[in-house]
């Protein structure tokens, strides 16, 4: 039961009716259902988005796309835009752009698989509409309001990540953003959060799979999460797949790599394609303890 209590860190009662109230639960089966390019996202599938972490080379996402759509991927997932925590870059290191999202529209013609890309600017949504068919809005952008009103205006569905040090209620007032322009496919993402000990000094996030849960008691958005950004290491990335869905996520996020060790970004990450086969039947067969599935093809 929320607690109707003063404004905190947590969510209560007057911040549903207050301060949310068009990302908040209108009663307990209250869950929304949407489609986007065919897809339907909090029923009983849970969509895979599954792909490089960044769009390198046109060889690169195109040979991913028709490889994790084999395995089963419902979208493509990459950066052409990335949100690098550093700004040094290098040959390898470096952002695609305005090329990269071509290079996703090669993908998508060649594959037939939905886009999810990342948007970092305003400036440049006209050309990632062009291919994406859902737009994501990174947990350093989480609080970029007014990147998450434009995004929104567009109507494209919208998948916001949390930001790795942000509450329950401030990730719902992002929602909320979107909301508000009246775009109702919004989509939440857990990635991992900012905590003392994560268990391995590579590994800078610890996946808040309580947060799932905790966000199906107050919201009826789907509920994504990205085990590879929260682990930040590969042989963590099954296992709290597998616990994301037992734990009620709507859909997974998952960086798969032709040749993870050779990722341009993050290559203590990303799976194979043949491991991303393979968890896809596990992730299937514990879907159906909740009478959810993963695989329809
Ligand atoms: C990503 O998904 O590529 C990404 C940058 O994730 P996050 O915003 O969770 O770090
Ligand atoms: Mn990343």
């Amino acid at each position: 039961m929320i607690q109707n209590k003063a404004p905190g860190k947590d969510v209560s009662l007057s911040d549903m009716k207050e301060k949310f109230p068009l990302a908040s639960k209108k009663s307990d089966s209250h869950f929304s259902r949407f489609e986007i390019s065919g897809i339907t996202f909090g029923d009983e599938l849970i969509p895979v988005m599954a792909g490089p972490n960044m769009v390198e080379s046109e060889e690169l996402i195109v040979k991913t796309a028709i490889n994790v759509k084999k395995a089963g991927a419902h979208f493509l997932r990459g950066g052409a835009f990335k949100p690098l925590s550093f700004p040094y870059r290098s040959a390898k290191y470096t952002e695609t752009r305005e090329e990269g999202i071509k290079w996703l529209g090669v993908a998508k013609k060649e594959s037939g698989i939905g886009i999810i890309t990342e948007v970092m600017e305003e400036k440049y949504l006209d050309i990632i509409c062009d291919v994406a068919d859902i737009l994501q809005i990174c947990s350093r952008n989480m609080q970029n309001y007014p990147l998450i009103t434009a995004a929104a205006r567009t109507n494209k569905p919208i998948m916001i990540k949390r930001h790795y040090g942000a509450s329950l209620r401030d990730w719902l007032g992002a929602a909320e953003y979107a909301l508000i322009e009246n775009n109702e496919k919004v989509i939440l993402c857990e990635r991992g959060v900012s905590v003392p000990h994560t268990h391995r000094d590579s590994s800078r996030f610890l996946l808040d799979l309580q947060v799932v849960p905790a966000a199906k008691e107050v919201t009826h958005l789907p509920i994504a999460v990205d085990p590879s950004h929260a682990t930040f290491w590969r042989p963590w990335v099954e296992p709290m797949t597998l616990a994301s869905i037992a734990a009620g996520a709507d859909s997974i996020m998952l960086e798969v790599h032709p040749d993870p060790e050779n990722s341009a970004v993050d290559p203590l990450q990303p799976i194979d394609f043949n491991s991303f086969s393979k968890l896809m039947d596990k992730m299937d067969a514990i879907s159906k303890l909740n009478k959810r599935y993963v695989r329809n093809v």
